[in-house]
């Protein structure tokens, strides 16, 4: 887990986040941008003749790159990452990623069309329940000495092994990384050691077979394909929809999109949405930058709020 406490994450870098990100830094706030590397409707866009002011027809990849360096000059940092789920378990809350974890006092949601982000693998939405899962955490007392597998990179997917060793009988962990190393030495020295588990590098999900339940999982590891017999496939490699992304935090209208009210509030404190993503008639640059602008707007005032109030009560 990353130590520093951010005071918004702002999950997406479409013309929403990114000024969410500008407003925020040109308050002095510390901001963290997440974007899911060439993904985005705005880098889909040909040409853009309708946002004010910007008069030569620019490619949306041309608007990106002067509102992300406009960020930047206020501080905002930037990841390349896809987010996975929330932990709203404490005082801050937790973003996690396929790289790292983040903690921050607020986040924006601003990633988006849910098509970017709700492409399925074979199997994966015929097994959903039935044996895929996206959180270990949450369903590994299932799997008690069953054979199972986890497909990802990084951090989150070998914490979620880890915990899963208290219940399964035999862990498959398929990584797509060259390296085995998720980046905490001691974690990594740990799965290792531990006969339960098995590391396959540079590995891809390719199918996920079965009748009722999960059965097998068909794995493509340094070009050649294999089966494995496995009674849970866990998956960390952002192919969550909207929904199943944002469900817990924010209700959602019929398209999966989140519903928020005229100030970008979801229904949990300190948590935002902005942009396309959000349940909305007109999806534009114009009215995703609208939206980013209240959404930062409503964040510095909640950071403002909670550091007063504390100030009053120390
Ligand atoms: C082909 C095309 C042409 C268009 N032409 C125009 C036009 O001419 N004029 C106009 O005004 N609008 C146009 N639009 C619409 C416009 O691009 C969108 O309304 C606008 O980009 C929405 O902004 P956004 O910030 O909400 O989302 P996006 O621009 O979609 O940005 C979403 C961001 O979220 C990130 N993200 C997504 N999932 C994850 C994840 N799991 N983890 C981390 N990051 C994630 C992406 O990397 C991206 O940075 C066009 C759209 C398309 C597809």
């Amino acid at each position: 887990m990353n130590k520093k406490i951010y005071d918004v994450v702002i999950i997406g870098a479409g013309p929403a986040g990114l000024t969410s990100a500008l407003y925020a830094g040109r308050s002095n706030l510390s901001v963290l941008v997440i974007e899911k590397p060439n993904v985005g409707s705005l880098l889909m866009a040909h040409k853009i003749e309708n946002y004010p002011g910007i008069n030569n027809s620019p490619t949306g990849k041309e608007i990106y790159t002067l509102m992300k360096e406009q960020a930047l000059k206020f501080h905002a940092e930037f990841i390349n990452a896809t987010f996975l789920g929330f932990d709203l378990s404490g005082e801050n809350k937790i973003v996690k990623t396929d790289k790292e974890n983040f903690m921050t006092k607020t986040i924006i949601i601003a990633s988006g069309w849910a098509k970017n982000s709700s492409k399925k693998l074979p199997g994966e939405g015929e097994f959903l329940g039935k044996g895929v899962s996206y959180c270990a955490t949450c369903d590994g007392a299932f799997t008690r000495n069953m054979s199972v597998s986890l497909f990802g990179k990084g951090k989150e997917i070998a914490e979620e092994a880890l915990f899963l060793t208290k219940y399964s009988k035999e862990i498959h962990m398929f990584v797509s990384d060259e390296l085995e190393d998720f980046g905490d030495e001691s974690l990594t020295a740990t799965l290792k050691a531990n006969d339960k588990v098995k590391i396959h590098l540079s590995s891809k999900l390719l199918e996920i077979k079965g009748e009722e339940f999960v059965e097998e999982v068909v794995v493509e590891e340094s070009g050649f394909i294999n089966i494995y017999k496995s009674q849970f496939a866990f998956l960390y490699l952002g192919t969550k929809s909207l929904k199943e992304l944002y469900g817990e935090v924010a209700p959602s209208d019929e398209n999966g999109y989140i519903i928020t009210n005229d100030s970008m509030h979801t229904s949990i404190e300190g948590i935002f949405a902005a942009g396309d993503v959000r349940s909305k008639n007109i999806r534009q640059v114009t009215t995703a930058t609208s939206d980013g602008t209240i959404a930062a707007l409503e964040v510095i005032k909640f950071v403002l709020k909670k550091e007063n109030l504390k100030a009053q009560y120390n």
